[in-house]
C-alpha cells in the first residue's frame, strides 16, 4: 500500500502545496494564489482542498492513500485544536478554526501549525538538523521568527506562543517599536528591518567616512548593502554587522542554555545575504555560551530554502502520526 502525505503552506500573497511519501521525500510541489477575499478563512481553504483533488485526480494516488494533511499558517495556532487566533497576512481578524474547516472536506487528520515551527520541523527532518531531535531554526527576514524543536517534538507551549523568539527584548534602551506594541524586541534590531533600524540611528554619530552613506541620505539602505559594504571593508558596516550578529549570538546562548539544540539553523533572506553575519554570529557565541550547552551545537544555514514550510506541513503528519506507529 501506498500512503501520501498532502501539505499546504499558507502565505499572504502565495499558498505553497506539496504531496509527500510516507517517509517524507517530496513528490510533487506547486502553489496556488492566496485568496484574501473571505476573512472567516473559509474560501481559503476551500480553494486548497480543491487544488489537492485537482493533484489527487491527475496522479496514480486517490484519497484513501493520504495519511493526513499538515499546514503551516503565519500566525499564532492552538495546537490541540487547529485554531488560529488572528492571521494578519490573510486579513482573518477572528479565530479561525482551520482544523475544523478542513475537517469539513476531508475524513483523514488535518494537523496545523504556525508557519515558524513547520519550517524548523522540515529542516530538523530534511535540511540542516539532520534528522537531530534537538534543533532551532531561526528566520531572519522582514522581522525575525523562529521554531524549537525539544525532544523530537514542537514546543508550543500552554497558549501557542512557544518560541516566539522575535519578541525576546535585547535591546535595553527600546530605542524601536516593535510589531507587537512593545519595544525592544529582537526583531527590531537583528531583521532585515532591524539593520536599517541601527543604521538610520548610529549614522549621525558617524565621524568618518562610509561607502553607504547616499543610499542612507537617499533611504534605500537595506541589511544587503550592510552587509556587502562590510565584507568589502567599509568600517561602519563592519559595526553594524557585529552589533547584528550579537544580538543575535546573544539570543542563541540564551536557547542553548534553555533547550540545548544540536542545530541552530539560521534561515531568511538575511542568511543568506550575509555569510559575515554568520561567521560573527558564530565568534559572539563561542564567548557567550556556558561551555556545556554550547559543546558539539552547531551554528548552520538553512538548507531548504522556501520548501522549508511544506517539508515541515507534511513533517507533522510525519512526526505525529507516522512516527509514533512504529513504537506502537
Ligand atoms: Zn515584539
Amino acid at each position: 500500500m501506498k500512503r501520501i502525505i498532502l501539505a499546504a503552506d499558507i502565505g499572504g500573497t502565495t499558498c505553497k502545496l506539496g504531496c509527500f511519501d510516507e517517509t517524507l521525500n517530496q513528490i510533487a510541489k506547486w502553489s496556488i494564489h492566496t485568496d484574501t477575499s473571505d476573512s472567516t478563512g473559509y474560501q481559503l481553504l476551500k480553494n486548497i482542498y480543491e487544488a489537492f483533488v485537482e493533484f489527487i485526480d491527475q496522479s496514480q494516488y486517490k484519497f484513501s492513500d493520504v495519511v493526513g494533511i499538515g499546514i503551516g499558517v503565519p500566525g499564532p495556532v492552538n495546537f490541540e485544536t487547529g485554531e488560529v487566533n488572528g492571521a494578519v497576512n490573510l486579513y482573518w481578524t477572528e479565530t479561525v478554526n482551520v482544523r475544523e474547516i478542513f475537517q469539513q472536506f476531508v475524513d483523514c487528520p488535518v494537523y496545523v501549525d504556525n508557519d515558524a515551527n513547520v519550517a524548523a520541523l522540515g529542516e530538523k527532518h530534511k535540511g540542516a538538523g539532520n534528522g537531530s531531535d534537538d534543533v532551532v531554526a531561526i528566520t531572519l527576514g522582514t522581522g525575525l521568527g523562529g521554531g524549537i524543536i525539544s525532544n523530537g517534538e514542537i514546543v508550543h507551549g500552554h497558549n501557542g506562543s512557544g518560541a516566539e523568539i522575535g519578541h525576546f527584548r535585547v535591546d535595553h534602551d527600546q530605542r524601536f517599536k516593535c510589531n507587537c506594541g512593545k519595544s525592544g524586541c529582537i526583531e527590531t534590531v537583528a531583521s532585515a528591518t532591524g539593520v536599517v533600524n541601527l543604521v538610520n540611528f548610529y549614522y549621525p554619530k558617524l565621524t568618518f567616512k562610509s561607502s553607504i552613506l547616499q543610499l542612507i541620505k537617499d533611504n534605500k539602505v537595506t541589511a544587503k548593502a550592510v552587509f556587502d559594504a562590510a565584507k568589502a571593508g567599509d568600517q561602519f558596516c563592519i559595526f553594524i554587522t557585529e552589533r547584528v550578529a550579537n544580538y543575535i549570538a546573544y539570543l542563541c546562548s540564551i536557547i542553548s542554555v534553555t533547550s540545548n539544540p544540536k542545530y541552530i539553523v539560521l534561515g531568511g533572506g538575511m542568511s543568506t545575504a550575509g555569510l559575515i553575519l554568520i561567521e560573527n554570529i558564530k565568534t559572539e557565541y563561542h564567548n557567550l555560551t556556558f561551555s556545556p550547552a554550547q559543546q558539539d551545537t552547531k551554528i548552520v544555514q538553512a538548507q531548504l530554502g522556501n520548501d522549508a514550510g511544506i517539508t515541515g506541513a507534511a513533517g507533522l503528519i510525519y512526526t505525529y502520526i507516522i512516527e509514533k506507529e512504529g513504537v506502537k
